[in-house]
Formats: structure tokens, C-alpha cells, sequence
């Protein structure tokens, strides 16, 4: 047996054509949408991401500035920025561009961008509606996963899902998300006895941790849809969590790179545009 490849790019495309409506009406009713990227301090590892952060919302149409704070921006400083981008009624989303410098802890500014303009689904209100099972702004990561599930077209309801990984902006509101569909929902983390234990049981497995070859083809079960979060440099490969056995076991995997990654990009866009609909009164967008 041989998975069928889910790919990444051939979805993130059709998202960002279903994208082009909403932004023509957006731009029609004069509430254009406008992303502003907030960085403390250049990072060289971010100049790339930044450069696509602008072509993607340039490409599609979405306004895009990126404000550039000193490395030794006071957390106040940074605060009181994003209170004037809160304010701005022509500034419709916002993301804060990591790593940030150690005297701006991450938690502290989630809070800080008004729930409407949170393109990153991670103010603590738009977290507690996923909580809420009334999903607005979710983080990229989660709904990027969600769309690879539902391009497979395997039954939720019933399916024995497992989550790999527990963080904000991947596991656990990918677990709860899971929850809502009425899959029987397993997470597994660092404090798990027997990964594979659980791994085999997955009809639906999604992995998201940062560590290549942790699922090996022994620990799925067969005709599993598996969702390959991870990201990982091995020498000059970019790999995932799974190993590239899994193919001969699995029914659906989503590859690394060309699977997840490419999705979560377009679904920044998409949340900038949900941001935007949301402030101009518009009714929220039904996935499908
Ligand atoms: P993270 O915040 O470091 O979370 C990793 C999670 O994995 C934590 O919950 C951690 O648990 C858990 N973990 C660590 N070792 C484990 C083990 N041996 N067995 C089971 N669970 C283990 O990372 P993240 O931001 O969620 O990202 C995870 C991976 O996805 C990274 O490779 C990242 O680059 C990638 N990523 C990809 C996309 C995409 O679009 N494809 C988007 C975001 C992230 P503890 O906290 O208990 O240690």
C-alpha cells in the first residue's frame, strides 16, 4: 500500500482563489484588508518569512506594512505600539514576528492585539472560543490541519484521533478542533509512557513536535490518515516528524515539505481576511 500524498500547495491555492471574492468585496465596501507585521529587533531567519508575508498579501490583494522596533524595545514600547495598531481602524490584523527579544515575553502581547485583529488566532479570547466549540480566529498551524483532514474526506465522527504534541498553536487547539467533530481524541506529550501505544491506534494521526523520525512506520496503523506537522532540518533535507516509511502503511499523508507548510502560509491570509470581515460587520466565513 502506498498513501495518497495530500498537497499542501494544490490546497493553499484553491484557498487563496476562495479568498479573492471576499477581498473584492472588502475593497468594494472601502474596508480594505490591511496585515501590519510587528518585529523587535532584526532576526536574519525571519527576513525570508517576512519577504513571503509581504509577496503573498501584495499577490492577493491584502494591504501590508511591516513595523520595525529596536532589539531594545521595552516591552511598554511595544505594548503602546500595538495599542496605536488596536486603534487604527485602516490597520484590520496584526502578527508579531518571532523570536522576540527576552524582555518581550510572546504571552504578554497576545494579549495585547485586540481578538478582531489577531490574524494569529492567539489573544486568549479567540483561544477560549475554540475552548467555546464557536471557532472564529483559530492559529494557523491548527486550521492548516484541519484542512488537510477534510481534503482526505475520512469520517470524523467516531475516528480514533490522535495529537502528537500539546502547544498553543498546534496540538492542543488541533485536539479540541478534533473534539468538536466528534473524533475520540488522544493527546500525547513528552509525559506519554508508550507513544506507539497510541500512535497504532490513530485512524487520524496528526504529529507535531520538531523531532524527525519520531513516528516510524511500525507505530501506524494501516490506511491512517497521518498529518506530518514538523518542520526539520536534517543536513541539507527538510524532513518532517514521520518517517518516509509511514508511506507504505498509511492511506493519506500530508508530505514534508509541500504538505502543511504551504497551507498554514495561506491560512495567515485567510485569517487576515476573516479579521477584516469580522470588523466590517460581515458575517463569518463557513470552512468547506
Ligand atoms: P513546540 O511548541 O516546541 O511543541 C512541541 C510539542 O511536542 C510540545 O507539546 C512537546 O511537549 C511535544 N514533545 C516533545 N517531545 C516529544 C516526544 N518525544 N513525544 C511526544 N511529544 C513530544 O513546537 P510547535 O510550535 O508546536 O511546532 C512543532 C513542529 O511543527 C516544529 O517542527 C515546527 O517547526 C513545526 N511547525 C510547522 C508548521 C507548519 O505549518 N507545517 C507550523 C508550526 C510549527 P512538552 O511541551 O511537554 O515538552
Amino acid at each position: 500500500m502506498s498513501a495518497i500524498l495530500l498537497d499542501g500547495n494544490a490546497i493553499a491555492a484553491r484557498i487563496r482563489e476562495g479568498l479573492r471574492a471576499r477581498v473584492e468585496a472588502l475593497r468594494r465596501a472601502g474596508r480594505p484588508p490591511f496585515l501590519v507585521a510587528v518585529q523587535a529587533g532584526k532576526d536574519p531567519a525571519s527576513a525570508i518569512y517576512l519577504r513571503n508575508q509581504r509577496r503573498l498579501c501584495e499577490e492577493n490583494g491584502v494591504g501590508y506594512r511591516l513595523d520595525d522596533l529596536p532589539a531594545d524595545a521595552s516591552l511598554d514600547a511595544v505594548l503602546d505600539h500595538l495599542d496605536a495598531l488596536g486603534r487604527d481602524p485602516s490597520v484590520t490584523g496584526v502578527i508579531v514576528q518571532r523570536p522576540l527579544p527576552p524582555q518581550v515575553p510572546a504571552r504578554a502581547l497576545q494579549a495585547a492585539i485586540p481578538p478582531v485583529k489577531d490574524v494569529e488566532g492567539t489573544n486568549p479570547a479567540n483561544l477560549g472560543m475554540v475552548i467555546y466549540g464557536r471557532p472564529t480566529l483559530v492559529t494557523c498551524t491548527a486550521l492548516s490541519v484541519m484542512a488537510m483532514i477534510r481534503e482526505a474526506r475520512v469520517p470524523l465522527r467516531g475516528a480514533e484521533a490522535v495529537v502528537v504534541g500539546h502547544s498553543e498553536i498546534a496540538g492542543k487547539p488541533t485536539a479540541l478542533l478534533l473534539l468538536d467533530e466528534l473524533a475520540t481524541v488522544t493527546v500525547c506529550h513528552i509525559g506519554t509512557r508508550d507513544l506507539a501505544l497510541h500512535t497504532r491506534r490513530a485512524d487520524i494521526l496528526v504529529v507535531a513536535v520538531g523531532k524527525p523520525g519520531l513516528v516510524r512506520a511500525d507505530m501506524v496503523k494501516k490506511g491512517a490518515l497521518i498529518v506530518d506537522v514538523g518542520i526539520n532540518r536534517v543536513g541539507n533535507r527538510t524532513v518532517g516528524d514521520v518517517d518516509e516509511g509511514a508511506r507504505d502503511v498509511a492511506g493519506f499523508l500530508t508530505p514534508v515539505p509541500g504538505g502543511v507548510g504551504p497551507v498554514t502560509v495561506t491560512t495567515l491570509l485567510r485569517n487576515t481576511v476573516e479579521c477584516a470581515r469580522v470588523q466590517a460587520g460581515l458575517p463569518a466565513w463557513q470552512e468547506g
